[in-house]
């Protein structure tokens, strides 16, 4: 292991388990649920379900794209489960859930990239639990029209595309994608009437100034919400850790980009896209 590697001591969480946390954990074990909270081992899963909210994958287990940071396997997706969305929002009412994101992998091999699931998703969780805020958590569908519409129509209470990263190093990071369709997605979301929000994992070799441009061409793009985060590496063969981004940084950056005029904004070494998002929302709603 290189020195780059080891990881400092700022990044540990202390496990609070509290009641709340002790009941949802209950009702996944009871009833065999699915989360990407428990099954990726997030470290924040004591503060998030502690607040009713968690995070669900949909569309299968692997992806038809492949990014440099990402843990889920590439390949060609075989199956297709249209009960899926009934099961994810069954599973967000006996969990009895506040707010759930909802993302997936990039289905380049469905004519609609798996539009239909996000959206059907969405619509069942809205009619199954009214009181609980949805997150969708989009891959761009190549930036069909159409696609983006049907999600959009669902109305999702926060509708999140990430950029990840700057646009100098983007198309080596996400080769499927590009810089600039993914903001045209977080424009048309808000153009739809949707509270919008993006990501940046810091740490793949991005500078400051290239950070903070990147900032200035979401707030520009109207994205409403704003979560920064620090890069782990998966696996020796996922892209580098170029730096540890210290605490205090993290904070510099979130007061920026309020004042840059985001909405809201949650910035730090263990945050992740989908970390207290119900509480994010909330902040930027009375905004
Ligand atoms: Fe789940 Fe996301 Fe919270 Fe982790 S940060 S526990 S994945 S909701
Ligand atoms: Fe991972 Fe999403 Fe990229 Fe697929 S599209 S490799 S799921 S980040």
């Amino acid at each position: 292991e290189t020195p780059i590697e080891s990881k400092p001591s700022w990044l540990r969480t202390k496990a609070v388990v509290s009641e709340t946390y002790q009941d949802v954990r209950g009702l996944v074990r009871e009833k065999n649920l699915h989360t990407v909270c428990a099954e990726a081992n997030c470290p924040n899963i004591y503060e998030c379900w502690n607040d009713r909210e968690a995070t669900f994958l949909v569309g299968g287990e692997i992806c038809t794209r492949r990014c440099d940071f990402c843990d889920i396997a590439t390949g060609r997706p075989t199956e297709y489960d249209v009960d899926e969305p009934r099961r994810v929002a069954v599973s967000i009412k006996e969990m009895e859930l506040r707010y759930a994101t909802v993302t997936g992998v990039a289905r380049d091999d469905r004519p609609d990239g798996g539009a239909w699931l996000y959206a059907e998703t969405c619509r069942q969780i809205h009619e199954l639990s009214p009181g609980t805020g949805v997150e969708l958590l989009i891959p761009d569908f190549k930036g069909d029209p159409g696609a983006l519409a049907e999600v959009y129509s669902s109305r999702p209470e926060v509708l999140g595309h990430n950029v990840e990263t700057v646009p100098r190093i983007h198309k080596r990071i996400r080769p499927a994608f590009s810089y600039e369709r993914s903001l045209d997605v977080i424009r048309s979301a808000s153009e739809a009437g949707l509270v919008t929000k993006s990501n940046l994992i810091l740490g793949m070799g991005e500078t400051r100034e290239e950070i903070e441009e990147a900032m200035a061409t979401l707030v520009e793009a109207r994205c409403d919400i704003l979560t920064i985060t620090q890069y782990l590496r998966p696996s020796k063969l996922h892209h580098p850790i170029d730096r540890w981004v210290k605490p205090q940084e993290f904070i510099e950056l979130s007061s920026l980009a309020e004042e840059m005029g985001f909405a809201a904004v949650m910035s730090g070494p263990m945050v992740r896209s989908s970390y207290r998002a119900g509480m994010l929302w909330g902040r930027a709603v009375v905004k």
